[in-house]
């Protein structure tokens, strides 16, 4: 057993010592046969949640009504989820009705592909019912069963394919690549946000360019959530070149390469945020950001430090787009000449100004300060009590 499921082994043990089988599931398993890191150990049992709750004396119910208990053992916390069989979509997206079941194949059979489908048992033994081992060996994603069939019943599948391609660097199986051409028009049922989720893996992953290219393919880009047009394929090949270059390091920086240079209008690139049900947080980069992007030559000391706590995405997203290194160093050294990077840091205030005599209360004090604030970032008043008294008074700004 891979050191990683070791502390694990003493869960699975116990469930077995009770009379119930268990294993690890998922992606733990194919990760740690193609020796990747894992980020989560998922364990499944015949056992009911009921009955795994009576065999450990820490559990908390995190999804008990699809039969998720987790089980607290030294500091750590393991989700163990009891195998059951999804049965009719009527939607696309969520099974009517999940049913525990004691059968682990048929828990494996309702899994999205191969080598998401293994099981691996206390022993180290690897169980692979749908020939996964030779799809990792092959280097593709394949369905558990009829491509089309697993699609239909739910659409996410199509997006998480391509994003398992782009992540393990593997192709799409023939027939699952047929299914994914065919049934595009049902990712329009599925949440934004899950569809999100997956995007924003793939945009992320090491084989970004290739599954981009794929998603072209299969011509599901009309399909993805926002305005459709409005992201032209022309501008998802572009991006797909240069994540082949380079993996974005966060997903602020792939959405900032993603609609950044979209070439969209201020309204339209919120619109667009908007409808991918993005957080305010990356919104607001992406659009602080957008115009920077447009002309990396032209960006100015003043937009380097209002933009300046964005610095590291702005860099980041120029060296994924292949700007001329002499033009990103020149960002760097800007922001790292800046006087101040915050109002806060200007050693006199707007009450100080008020206080001194400088200025009047009243709307002229907010240009003033703005205009003072300008003057110091772009280093043409030193931040120091003598020289801003002296530029404020010598300033026609109608404040003295
Ligand atoms: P990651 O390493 O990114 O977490 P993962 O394979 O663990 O990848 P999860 O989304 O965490 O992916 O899902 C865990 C497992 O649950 C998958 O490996 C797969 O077996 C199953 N699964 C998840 N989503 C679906 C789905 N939409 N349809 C069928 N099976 C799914
Ligand atoms: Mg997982």
């Amino acid at each position: 057993l891979p050191s990683e499921l070791i502390s694990a082994k003493p869960i699975l043990d116990q469930i077995n010592q009770a009379g119930f089988q268990a294993y690890f599931v998922g992606g733990c398993v194919r990760d740690i046969i193609l020796n990747k890191a894992i980020h989560d150990v998922d364990i499944a049992s015949s056992a009911y949640p009921e009955e795994i709750k009576k065999i450990f004396k820490k559990t908390v119910d995190t999804g008990i009504q699809h039969g998720t208990v987790m089980v607290l053992d030294h500091g750590e916390g393991y989700e163990i989820t009891t195998f059951r069989t999804e049965s009719t979509y009527t939607d696309f997206r969520r099974p009517d009705q999940v049913t525990f079941v004691r059968s682990l194949s048929k828990d494996l059979k309702r899994r999205d592909f191969t080598i998401n489908a293994f099981a691996l048992q206390a022993d180290g033994q690897v169980i692979d019912y749908f020939d996964g081992l030779t799809d990792l060996d092959r280097q593709q994603i394949r369905a558990v069963g009829r491509a089309q069939e697993r699609f239909t019943e739910d659409a996410l599948r199509m997006m998480r394919a391509l994003r398992f391609a782009s992540q393990l660097d593997f192709t799409i199986e023939d027939q699952t690549f047929q299914a994914l051409v065919n049934l595009g028009p049902n990712l329009e049922k599925i949440a934004v946000e899950r569809i999100r989720v997956e995007f924003e893996k793939l945009l992320q992953g090491s084989s970004a360019g290739p599954a981009l290219r794929l998603l072209l393919k299969a011509q599901l880009l009309p399909y993805l959530p926002g305005k459709t047009g409005r992201v032209t394929a022309d501008h998802l090949n572009l991006v797909a070149g240069q994540l082949s270059q380079r993996q974005p390091s966060n997903e602020k920086v792939a959405w900032t390469i993603y609609l950044g240079q979209a070439g969209l209008s201020a309204p339209d690139l919120q619109d667009e945020l908007r409808q991918w049900k993005l957080s305010r947080d990356v919104m607001q980069t992406v659009v602080a950001l957008a115009p920077l992007l447009a002309q990396p030559k032209q960006i100015s000391t003043w937009a380097i430090y209002e933009h300046n706590s964005q610095i590291e995405t702005l860099v980041e997203a120029l060296t994924i787009m292949g700007v001329e290194n002499a033009v990103i160093q020149a960002v760097q050294t800007k922001y790292a000449a800046l006087p101040i990077y915050s109002s806060k840091e200007i050693v006199l205030s707007g009450g100080d100004l008020i206080q001194q005599g400088l200025a009047q209360p009243g709307p002229a004090l907010g240009q003033t300060l703005h205009q003072l604030e300008k003057a110091v970032a772009l280093g043409q008043v030193e931040n120091t009590k003598p020289a801003i008294i002296a530029w404020l008074r010598g300033n026609d700004n109608g404040n003295n």
